[in-house]
């Protein structure tokens, strides 16, 4: 499932870079800190020393300064070499992770989020609590708070989320003869608090003449497990989703950016974002939605996957929708799966400038096709006291659907 480039593993990928440090403006963690060791040429510094032998995985700098990346990959589309940063992170935090435990948290966080079975009792309870609307009035800043307004963040927007909507009508102007079937890859926090952002992928789908199947036996991506270190139970998520979807080549629809991109680890070509699957349909025009949208991609769609047009596609999509431009909607929410739990003050340090910006170009939603993003940019929204919420561009399409009278 990662590449692996001869006996180096991912180091090899680092071996191109040539300190040139076009790198370093692209890179949010050395926005926050100017300091060099927390830039992408830095760090590399780190990983080769690492990797010769010269520095210990349980050097107290060493991991200070890896464990500040976000993996955002930001670095890796304005490096004119062709790095291939996220993989040598990633072999340099499985070298870490062999001579230290994962803080309790984080364990924590990986066993109640991922672990089959058990994640379903943890959704559940969490869906129950979220009801009670206490988590949307204790949002803050604070850490608890923080936590708070993530929750609140992946409940249905109140306008038009949350109620039953019936299977889609396709229009007839989208009635292909023949209906491609796709896979829905569906994830564990997806899954768990994101039931709407399914329900909407499906049927947004279906408009565009997709026939949408459901596989049983299907487990988490195990992207969360790999970013912090730890391959093998990855390993063992892996080899269940590879029981599950098979090998054949029904395309695997995806509509989380970081279970794609890990999953095209896996699967290569045959996993799209469901954004694609829309955008090779057009995808079919919907009704008018008067509403400002910024647009704001998840770097593992943007910098991991190369997908840049396809969600603006779906905005395209919908007549009268504004869409609003934020200069550093390109960069890094802070979210990067558990970074926010294990590094709180960075992961805040890199959000501000974003919700600077965003205040700024006033929007009612704030989109984004990833449940980290979702939930850390929500919380955001919240804490500043913005109104916009926080939803996935699919969640917008559907809207326009439904206005369109696509849905019985
Ligand atoms: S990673 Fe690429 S852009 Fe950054 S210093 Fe190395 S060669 Fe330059
Ligand atoms: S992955 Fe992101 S945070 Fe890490 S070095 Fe690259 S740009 Fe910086």
């Amino acid at each position: 499932m990662t590449i692996v480039q001869g006996s180096r593993g991912g180091f090899a990928a680092l071996d191109t870079c040539v300190h040139c440090g076009f790198c370093l403006q692209s890179c949010p963690t050395f926005l926050a800190t100017g300091d060099e060791a927390d830039s992408p040429r830095g760090r590399i510094e780190l990983m080769r020393a690492l990797e010769r032998g010269e520095l210990a995985p349980s050097d107290p700098y060493v991991q200070t300064h890896l464990d500040r990346c976000l993996g955002c990959r930001g670095c890796e589309p304005v490096c004119p070499s062709g790095v291939g940063y996220g993989h040598g992170l990633e072999e340099a935090r499985a070298l870490l992770a062999q001579t230290r435990r994962l803080p309790w948290t984080a364990r924590f966080a990986l066993a109640l989020f991922t672990t089959p079975g058990l994640n379903r009792v943890v959704y559940a309870f969490a869906r129950l609590f979220r009801a009670t609307g206490i988590p949307r009035m204790l949002a803050g800043w604070g850490r608890m708070g923080f936590a708070m307004g993530m929750l609140a963040s992946t409940a249905p927007d109140r306008r038009t989320g949350g109620r039953p909507v019936g299977k889609a009508v396709r229009p007839r102007s989208a009635s292909p003869a023949v209906r491609p079937s796709v896979l829905l890859f569906r994830g564990c926090i997806m899954d768990g608090l994101f039931g709407h952002v399914h329900d909407a992928t499906i049927r947004t789908l279906e408009v565009n003449g997709y026939e949408v199947r459901e596989v049983p036996g299907q487990v988490c991506c195990g992207a969360l497990h790999v970013h912090a270190g730890l391959r093998d139970p990855a390993a063992v998520l892996a080899r269940r989703n590879a029981e599950a979807f098979g090998d054949g080549d029904t395309p695997i629809v995806v509509n989380s950016a970081g279970c794609g991109a890990m999953l095209k680890e896996q699967f290569g070509a045959r996993v799209r974002d469901v954004t694609e699957l829309l955008a090779e349909r057009g995808p079919v025009p919907g009704a008018p939605v008067d509403t400002r949208v910024a647009y704001d991609p998840p770097c593992h769609l943007l910098h991991a996957q190369r997908i840049a047009d396809p969600p603006l596609a779906l905005f395209r999509a919908i007549p009268v929708l504004q869409l609003a431009s934020t200069p550093d909607a390109a960069q890094c929410c802070g979210s990067a799966g558990i970074f926010s739990l294990l590094q709180p003050g960075m992961s805040r340090a890199v959000l501000a400038p974003k919700i600077a910006s965003l205040r700024e170009a006033a929007p009612a939603i704030v989109a984004t096709g990833n449940p980290g993003c979702l939930m850390q940019l929500g919380a955001g929204l919240r804490a500043a006291g913005l109104a916009a919420s926080a939803r996935h561009p699919v969640e917008v399409l559907d809207d326009s659907y439904r206005a369109a009278g696509f849905y019985a």
